[in-house]
Protein backbone atom coordinates (compact mmCIF):
# COMPACT_ATOMS: atom_id res chain seq x y z
CA UNK A 1 0.00 0.00 0.00
CA UNK A 2 1.87 3.51 -1.57
CA UNK A 3 1.40 6.28 1.42
CA UNK A 4 -0.19 9.27 0.56
CA UNK A 5 1.15 12.78 1.59
CA UNK A 6 -1.31 15.58 1.60
CA UNK A 7 0.94 18.88 1.35
CA UNK A 8 -1.04 22.13 1.97
CA UNK A 9 0.18 25.68 2.82
CA UNK A 10 -1.68 27.86 5.22
CA UNK A 11 -1.42 31.65 5.61
CA UNK A 12 -4.06 32.92 7.82
CA UNK A 13 -6.62 30.08 7.86
CA UNK A 14 -7.98 29.72 11.29
CA UNK A 15 -11.05 30.01 10.54
CA UNK A 16 -11.23 26.79 7.95
CA UNK A 17 -7.97 24.78 8.82
CA UNK A 18 -9.64 22.24 11.14
CA UNK A 19 -12.20 21.79 8.78
CA UNK A 20 -9.68 21.35 6.18
CA UNK A 21 -7.87 18.62 8.07
CA UNK A 22 -11.15 16.73 9.37
CA UNK A 23 -12.43 16.50 5.40
CA UNK A 24 -8.81 15.05 4.46
CA UNK A 25 -8.20 12.89 7.01
CA UNK A 26 -12.05 11.39 6.30
CA UNK A 27 -11.40 10.54 2.27
CA UNK A 28 -8.32 9.26 3.94
CA UNK A 29 -9.73 6.81 6.55
CA UNK A 30 -12.98 6.18 3.88
CA UNK A 31 -9.92 4.74 1.07
CA UNK A 32 -7.50 3.35 3.36
CA UNK A 33 -4.91 4.80 2.46
CA UNK A 34 -1.61 5.01 4.71
CA UNK A 35 -1.01 8.58 4.53
CA UNK A 36 0.45 12.06 6.30
CA UNK A 37 -0.91 15.32 6.55
CA UNK A 38 2.18 18.11 6.28
CA UNK A 39 0.99 21.57 6.37
CA UNK A 40 3.64 24.62 6.88
CA UNK A 41 2.50 27.44 8.26
CA UNK A 42 3.53 30.48 6.22
CA UNK A 43 3.95 33.06 8.91
CA UNK A 44 -0.08 33.24 9.60
CA UNK A 45 -0.85 36.04 11.91
CA UNK A 46 -3.66 34.58 13.54
CA UNK A 47 -4.34 31.44 15.67
CA UNK A 48 -4.16 28.71 12.97
CA UNK A 49 -0.89 27.14 14.18
CA UNK A 50 -2.35 26.73 17.90
CA UNK A 51 -5.17 24.95 15.94
CA UNK A 52 -3.71 22.68 14.09
CA UNK A 53 -1.31 21.83 17.09
CA UNK A 54 -4.31 20.58 18.85
CA UNK A 55 -4.46 18.54 15.47
CA UNK A 56 -1.92 16.82 15.62
CA UNK A 57 -2.46 15.92 19.96
CA UNK A 58 -5.22 14.20 18.42
CA UNK A 59 -4.02 12.77 15.01
CA UNK A 60 0.05 12.30 14.71
CA UNK A 61 -0.36 11.58 10.99
CA UNK A 62 -0.33 15.39 10.91
CA UNK A 63 2.97 17.21 10.82
CA UNK A 64 3.40 20.64 11.06
CA UNK A 65 5.90 23.18 9.90
CA UNK A 66 6.01 26.76 10.69
CA UNK A 67 7.72 29.57 8.70
CA UNK A 68 9.75 32.48 10.74
CA UNK A 69 7.71 35.09 8.70
CA UNK A 70 5.39 35.01 5.56
CA UNK A 71 7.33 33.30 2.63
CA UNK A 72 4.97 33.17 0.07
CA UNK A 73 2.87 30.31 -1.08
CA UNK A 74 5.70 29.35 -3.34
CA UNK A 75 8.10 28.71 -0.94
CA UNK A 76 5.83 26.90 1.67
CA UNK A 77 4.77 24.63 -1.03
CA UNK A 78 8.25 23.91 -1.83
CA UNK A 79 9.03 23.61 2.45
CA UNK A 80 6.00 21.19 2.74
CA UNK A 81 7.12 19.11 -0.33
CA UNK A 82 10.76 18.82 0.87
CA UNK A 83 9.52 17.30 4.09
CA UNK A 84 7.03 14.85 2.57
CA UNK A 85 8.02 11.31 3.01
CA UNK A 86 5.25 9.97 1.10
CA UNK A 87 4.93 7.61 -2.31
CA UNK A 88 2.53 9.76 -3.76
CA UNK A 89 2.73 13.55 -3.09
CA UNK A 90 -0.53 15.87 -3.59
CA UNK A 91 -0.79 19.61 -2.75
CA UNK A 92 -3.34 21.49 -2.38
CA UNK A 93 -4.36 24.54 -0.81
CA UNK A 94 -6.07 24.70 2.95
CA UNK A 95 -9.07 26.39 1.91
CA UNK A 96 -10.92 23.87 0.77
CA UNK A 97 -10.87 25.40 -2.64
CA UNK A 98 -9.20 22.27 -4.04
CA UNK A 99 -12.09 19.50 -3.25
CA UNK A 100 -10.28 16.70 -1.03
CA UNK A 101 -13.51 13.97 -2.96
CA UNK A 102 -11.08 13.56 -5.58
CA UNK A 103 -8.13 12.67 -4.36
CA UNK A 104 -8.81 8.80 -4.97
CA UNK A 105 -9.66 9.77 -9.08
CA UNK A 106 -5.68 11.39 -8.52
CA UNK A 107 -4.09 8.09 -6.94
CA UNK A 108 -5.88 5.87 -9.54
CA UNK A 109 -4.43 7.66 -12.04
CA UNK A 110 -1.37 7.68 -10.58
CA UNK A 111 -1.47 3.78 -10.25
CA UNK A 112 -1.77 3.58 -13.90
CA UNK A 113 1.81 5.26 -13.83
CA UNK A 114 1.91 8.68 -14.43
CA UNK A 115 4.13 10.47 -12.40
CA UNK A 116 2.73 14.01 -12.25
CA UNK A 117 -1.17 14.39 -12.68
CA UNK A 118 -2.19 18.59 -12.96
CA UNK A 119 -5.70 19.30 -12.31
CA UNK A 120 -7.32 21.90 -13.99
CA UNK A 121 -10.51 23.66 -12.87
CA UNK A 122 -13.42 24.20 -15.07
CA UNK A 123 -14.81 27.43 -13.19
CA UNK A 124 -14.65 28.47 -9.69
CA UNK A 125 -17.95 28.73 -7.91
CA UNK A 126 -18.28 32.66 -6.94
CA UNK A 127 -15.30 33.76 -8.73
CA UNK A 128 -15.24 37.60 -9.27
CA UNK A 129 -15.42 38.81 -12.89
CA UNK A 130 -11.75 40.61 -12.22
CA UNK A 131 -9.91 37.45 -10.91
CA UNK A 132 -11.27 35.79 -14.06
CA UNK A 133 -10.21 38.40 -16.54
CA UNK A 134 -6.46 38.49 -15.19
CA UNK A 135 -6.27 34.80 -14.95
CA UNK A 136 -7.41 34.79 -18.49
CA UNK A 137 -4.97 37.55 -19.72
CA UNK A 138 -1.91 36.13 -17.53
CA UNK A 139 -2.39 33.12 -18.86
CA UNK A 140 -1.99 33.96 -22.63
CA UNK A 141 0.30 36.29 -22.15
CA UNK A 142 3.18 33.52 -20.30
CA UNK A 143 2.04 31.14 -22.90
CA UNK A 144 3.05 33.61 -25.54
CA UNK A 145 6.43 34.45 -24.12
CA UNK A 146 7.09 31.31 -22.07
CA UNK A 147 9.13 28.13 -23.72
CA UNK A 148 7.67 25.73 -20.83
CA UNK A 149 3.77 25.19 -21.79
CA UNK A 150 1.81 26.07 -18.84
CA UNK A 151 -1.80 24.89 -18.76
CA UNK A 152 -4.92 27.64 -18.41
CA UNK A 153 -6.50 27.18 -15.42
CA UNK A 154 -3.67 25.25 -13.79
CA UNK A 155 -3.86 25.67 -9.88
CA UNK A 156 -1.01 24.56 -7.37
CA UNK A 157 -3.08 21.10 -6.99
CA UNK A 158 -1.42 18.41 -8.19
CA UNK A 159 -0.06 14.80 -7.28
CA UNK A 160 3.36 13.92 -8.16
CA UNK A 161 5.29 10.46 -7.48
CA UNK A 162 8.04 10.59 -5.18
CA UNK A 163 10.46 10.26 -7.82
CA UNK A 164 8.85 13.68 -9.35
CA UNK A 165 9.60 15.43 -6.21
CA UNK A 166 13.06 14.31 -5.59
CA UNK A 167 14.03 15.70 -8.95
CA UNK A 168 11.85 18.89 -8.40
CA UNK A 169 13.45 19.18 -4.69
CA UNK A 170 16.69 19.40 -6.36
CA UNK A 171 16.08 22.16 -8.09
CA UNK A 172 17.52 25.19 -6.14
CA UNK A 173 16.43 28.24 -8.00
CA UNK A 174 15.09 31.08 -5.87
CA UNK A 175 12.31 32.62 -7.72
CA UNK A 176 10.17 29.41 -7.65
CA UNK A 177 7.23 29.60 -9.93
CA UNK A 178 6.49 25.85 -9.45
CA UNK A 179 3.97 25.44 -11.73
CA UNK A 180 6.16 26.27 -14.44
CA UNK A 181 8.69 23.94 -12.81
CA UNK A 182 6.31 20.59 -12.76
CA UNK A 183 5.61 20.87 -16.62
CA UNK A 184 9.43 21.57 -17.06
CA UNK A 185 10.48 18.70 -15.16
CA UNK A 186 8.70 16.51 -17.52
CA UNK A 187 7.77 13.09 -17.06
CA UNK A 188 4.41 10.67 -17.88
CA UNK A 189 1.98 13.17 -17.62
CA UNK A 190 -1.86 13.84 -17.27
CA UNK A 191 -4.70 16.32 -16.12
CA UNK A 192 -7.81 15.97 -14.18
CA UNK A 193 -10.71 18.51 -14.53
CA UNK A 194 -12.46 19.67 -11.43
CA UNK A 195 -14.88 22.47 -10.44
CA UNK A 196 -13.29 24.45 -7.56
CA UNK A 197 -15.04 25.35 -4.61
CA UNK A 198 -15.55 28.57 -3.05
CA UNK A 199 -13.73 29.04 0.35
CA UNK A 200 -14.70 27.17 3.35
CA UNK A 201 -13.56 30.05 5.18
CA UNK A 202 -11.38 33.90 5.30
CA UNK A 203 -10.76 35.67 2.57
CA UNK A 204 -8.09 35.46 -0.29
CA UNK A 205 -4.73 36.17 0.81
CA UNK A 206 -3.32 36.69 -2.94
CA UNK A 207 -3.62 40.31 -3.17
CA UNK A 208 -2.71 41.86 -6.37
CA UNK A 209 0.72 42.72 -5.16
CA UNK A 210 1.25 38.88 -4.86
CA UNK A 211 -0.20 37.73 -8.13
CA UNK A 212 1.70 40.80 -10.09
CA UNK A 213 4.95 39.48 -7.78
CA UNK A 214 3.98 35.49 -8.86
CA UNK A 215 3.42 36.55 -12.22
CA UNK A 216 6.78 38.52 -13.11
CA UNK A 217 8.62 35.09 -11.37
CA UNK A 218 6.88 33.19 -13.86
CA UNK A 219 7.53 35.31 -16.64
CA UNK A 220 11.40 36.05 -15.77
CA UNK A 221 12.13 32.17 -14.99
CA UNK A 222 10.73 31.02 -17.86
CA UNK A 223 11.34 33.01 -20.71
CA UNK A 224 14.12 35.71 -21.81
CA UNK A 225 11.90 36.85 -24.67
CA UNK A 226 11.22 40.20 -22.69
CA UNK A 227 14.95 41.04 -23.25
CA UNK A 228 14.75 40.10 -27.09
CA UNK A 229 11.26 42.24 -27.38
CA UNK A 230 13.33 44.93 -26.28
CA UNK A 231 15.91 44.59 -28.38
CA UNK A 232 13.98 44.43 -31.17
CA UNK A 233 12.08 47.61 -30.00
CA UNK A 234 14.81 49.27 -30.29
CA UNK A 235 15.67 48.16 -33.71
CA UNK A 236 12.35 49.30 -34.74
CA UNK A 237 12.89 52.84 -32.74
CA UNK A 238 16.55 52.90 -34.86
CA UNK A 239 14.51 52.49 -38.33
CA UNK A 240 11.93 54.82 -37.39
CA UNK A 241 14.08 57.38 -36.44
CA UNK A 242 16.49 57.07 -39.61
CA UNK A 243 13.70 57.70 -41.86
CA UNK A 244 13.34 60.92 -39.87
CA UNK A 245 16.94 61.94 -39.97
CA UNK A 246 16.40 61.77 -43.63
CA UNK A 247 13.02 64.00 -43.52
CA UNK A 248 15.05 66.40 -41.10
CA UNK A 249 18.10 66.47 -43.46
CA UNK A 250 15.64 67.46 -46.42
CA UNK A 251 13.89 69.78 -44.52
CA UNK A 252 17.57 71.28 -43.23
CA UNK A 253 18.22 71.41 -46.85
CA UNK A 254 15.35 73.32 -48.22
CA UNK A 255 15.60 75.72 -45.30
CA UNK A 256 12.81 74.69 -43.18
CA UNK A 257 14.77 74.52 -40.29
CA UNK A 258 12.29 76.81 -37.82
CA UNK A 259 8.61 74.42 -37.44
CA UNK A 260 9.34 71.51 -35.42
CA UNK A 261 8.66 71.64 -31.86
CA UNK A 262 6.47 69.06 -31.45
CA UNK A 263 8.29 66.73 -33.69
CA UNK A 264 11.42 67.03 -31.66
CA UNK A 265 8.84 66.30 -28.12
CA UNK A 266 7.71 63.31 -29.91
CA UNK A 267 10.90 61.74 -30.42
CA UNK A 268 12.27 62.69 -26.84
CA UNK A 269 9.47 61.34 -25.67
CA UNK A 270 9.37 57.88 -27.32
CA UNK A 271 13.13 57.46 -27.11
CA UNK A 272 12.78 58.10 -23.41
CA UNK A 273 9.63 55.64 -23.39
CA UNK A 274 11.62 52.81 -24.86
CA UNK A 275 14.83 53.08 -22.84
CA UNK A 276 12.91 52.90 -20.10
CA UNK A 277 10.93 49.97 -20.40
CA UNK A 278 14.05 48.37 -21.78
CA UNK A 279 16.14 49.32 -18.81
CA UNK A 280 13.03 48.02 -16.41
CA UNK A 281 13.11 44.54 -18.70
CA UNK A 282 16.76 43.92 -17.92
CA UNK A 283 16.36 45.31 -14.09
CA UNK A 284 13.75 42.82 -13.83
CA UNK A 285 16.08 40.18 -14.66
CA UNK A 286 19.32 41.57 -13.02
CA UNK A 287 17.23 41.55 -9.82
CA UNK A 288 16.57 37.87 -10.35
CA UNK A 289 20.52 37.32 -10.92
CA UNK A 290 21.18 39.11 -7.75
CA UNK A 291 18.67 37.39 -5.56
CA UNK A 292 20.22 33.96 -6.96
CA UNK A 293 23.87 34.93 -5.88
CA UNK A 294 22.89 35.95 -2.41
CA UNK A 295 22.11 32.02 -1.48
CA UNK A 296 20.15 33.09 0.73
CA UNK A 297 18.07 29.71 2.26
CA UNK A 298 14.92 29.61 0.91
CA UNK A 299 12.83 29.60 3.49
CA UNK A 300 13.53 29.61 7.67
CA UNK A 301 11.49 27.29 10.05
CA UNK A 302 10.63 28.47 13.32
CA UNK A 303 9.25 25.19 14.81
CA UNK A 304 8.63 22.00 13.43
CA UNK A 305 5.45 19.28 14.75
N1 LIG B 1 -1.01 31.02 1.08
C1 LIG B 1 0.25 30.95 1.65
N2 LIG B 1 1.03 32.08 1.72
C2 LIG B 1 0.61 33.29 1.25
C3 LIG B 1 -0.67 33.35 0.63
C4 LIG B 1 -1.44 32.21 0.56
O1 LIG B 1 0.68 29.88 2.10
O2 LIG B 1 1.35 34.27 1.36
C5 LIG B 1 -1.84 29.80 1.01
C6 LIG B 1 -3.27 29.94 1.51
O3 LIG B 1 -3.38 29.60 2.87
C7 LIG B 1 -4.02 28.94 0.64
C8 LIG B 1 -3.24 28.96 -0.67
O4 LIG B 1 -1.96 29.50 -0.36
O5 LIG B 1 -3.96 27.61 1.17
C9 LIG B 1 -3.93 29.80 -1.72
O6 LIG B 1 -4.12 31.11 -1.25
P1 LIG B 1 -5.49 31.92 -1.39
O7 LIG B 1 -6.64 31.01 -1.14
O8 LIG B 1 -5.38 33.13 -0.55
O9 LIG B 1 -5.44 32.32 -2.94
P2 LIG B 1 -6.58 32.14 -4.05
O10 LIG B 1 -7.13 30.76 -3.90
O11 LIG B 1 -7.58 33.19 -3.75
O12 LIG B 1 -5.86 32.35 -5.33
MG1 LIG C 1 -7.97 29.99 -2.20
Amino acid sequence: MPKISIVAPMFNEELGIAKFISSVESVMVQNSYDYEIVLVDDGSKDGTFEIVRQCIGMNPRVKAIKFSRNFGHQMALFAGLKYASGDFIIMMDSDLQHPPEIIPKLVSLAHQGFEVVHTIRTSTINETFCKMMTSKCYYWLINKLSYTEIVPGGADFRLISKKANDVFCALDEYDRFNRGLFSWIGFKSTSLEYQAQDRFAGKSSYTFKKMMSLAMNSITSFSGKPLRISFYLGMLTLGILFMYLIYVVTCFYYNEVARGWSSIIFVVAFLGGVQLISVGVLGEYIYRIYNEVKRRPHFIIDEKL
